[in-house]
């Protein structure tokens, strides 16, 4: 597929079946797999073979599916997780231990925040964030000798700010370190962050690849680009012999797979966080129409966004598609095609106004979502911010009078119909 177009690899990629095979992919939905004699499975649990032996580590539906986004993001190897959460944890986890350090955007999801701020620094890893539009010198000020990556989202949820991949690429690789993409967002179709410089891509796939609202996972890509043995001293769990796994060290073994197979082998195997072959397939029903479903999400977004731009009743608007926006210019580079579906944005008046407003919203819902086919709204510091305090939201990029509406595939006149009766019974 590697010489296919984006929208005939969500169509096709991941699985190409033989002579008389089920066109579709199947679930396996089996826990384990028959072998004829014990020596092949041995060689199987050596890692000096290649199959399957329990799903907790590899299963052919979840394979098919994490080839189709690694094709996607133009990796060479993906592990699907049961969430987007995981993926974040075991992106950063495979790189780190007690001890280390890395440096995140501020303007990340809320639960990737409180990851990388709580549960990591229990686990001794400790984070910065910092503002990912400050310039190189302040950037480069947070790098201590035990930093071991950088990560930072394509566009920022819920803020929807667009993050500069190939500086914060750049920095990160002056100092011998990864970037880290969570591409969620913006999903493969709109921007491919290893094009850009970024070594590892992370992803929920409960949003837009899903896109249906029905199961909640997660993907890492690695591209293969990051150079572990260059920097051998900082990476150890890559570049040294892994005693869980017969001395065997990853980097020497296996290449620019060094990363994936690590966290299948040993992460996947002692936190077990796999995603459902069942889901695996509902995943990859969402990504054969990924293509044509973002560009709608973008188009019906341009026109919710140029609506309340021009309403006098709000007062502020993120959307990057704007051309008077503040990170237009970085969208116009990474997204040319469209950024997404979500748009921040603020009205007049108090907190009192847009509980009112989201609550006259009659087509629109009000969910703990974003980014799928139904148009759905949510206030942050109400709902999933809700841990975060009013210093810690504004660390984290959010004002406390921000909406997240996600623009869904519903017609267009019928959302700005909802959109424009809610404004009036607010304000
Ligand atoms: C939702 C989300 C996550 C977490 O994913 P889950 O699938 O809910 O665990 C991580 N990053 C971004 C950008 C998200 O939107």
């Amino acid at each position: 597929m590697k010489d296919k177009k984006t929208g005939t690899i969500c169509v096709q990629g991941g699985w190409q079946p033989k002579n008389g095979e089920p066109r579709q992919v199947p679930v396996f939905q089996s826990t384990t797999f028959k072998y004829d004699d014990s020596d092949q499975m041995a060689r199987l649990f050596d890692l000096e073979q290649s199959g399957y032996f329990y799903t907790r580590l590899a299963n052919p539906t979840n394979d098919a599916v994490a080839t189709k986004i690694a094709q996607l993001e133009g990796g060479v190897a993906a592990m699907l997780t049961s969430s987007g959460q995981a993926a974040s944890f075991f992106a950063v986890f495979n790189l780190c231990e007690a001890g280390d350090h890395i440096i995140s955007a501020n303007t990340i999801y809320g639960g990737t925040y409180n990851l990388f701020g709580v549960t990591l620094k229990k686990m001794g890893i400790e984070c910065t964030f910092i503002d990912p539009d400050k310039d190189d010198a302040e950037i480069e000020a947070a790098f201590r000798p035990n930093t071991k990556c950088v990560f930072g989202e394509t566009i920022s949820n819920p803020g929807c700010n667009v993050f500069d991949i190939e500086r914060f690429a750049n920095i990160a690789h002056r100092h011998g370190v990864p970037l880290i993409v969570d591409n969620t967002f913006a999903t493969p179709v709109n921007c491919r962050p290893i094009e850009w410089g970024a070594d590892i891509v992370t992803h929920s796939t409960t949003k837009y690849m899903d896109g249906h609202g029905t199961a909640v996972g997660g993907c890492i890509v690695d591209s293969g680009n990051f150079d572990w043995m260059a920097h051998a001293d900082k990476f150890p769990g890559l570049c040294t012999p892994d005693e869980s796994y017969h001395g065997l060290t990853y980097a020497t073994a296996f290449g620019k797979l060094a990363f994936i197979t690590k966290a299948t082998a040993q992460l996947m195997r002692d936190l077990g966080s796999i995603q459902s072959p069942q889901n695996a397939f509902l995943l990859n029903m969402g990504l054969e129409s990924l293509h044509v479903r973002m560009q709608r999400h973008c188009a019906n977004a341009q026109q919710v966004a140029e609506f309340l731009h021009s309403d006098p009743r709000v007062g502020w608007i993120n959307y990057a598609g704007l051309p008077d926006n503040k990170y237009y210019p970085l969208a116009q580079k990474y997204l040319p095609n469209g950024t997404c579906g979500v748009i921040a944005f603020g009205l007049k008046g108090s907190r009192e106004e847009a509980i009112r407003f989201m609550d006259s919203l009659k087509l629109v819902s009000i969910v703990t979502h974003v980014a799928d086919a139904k148009t759905c709204v949510l206030h942050p510091a109400s709902h999933t911010h809700r841990q975060l305090s009013d210093q810690q939201l504004r660390e984290a990029g959010i004002a406390p009078d921000l909406i997240r509406l996600s623009v869904g595939l519903e017609d267009i006149s019928d959302i700005l119909a909802d959109l424009r009766q809610a404004l009036d019974a607010a304000l």
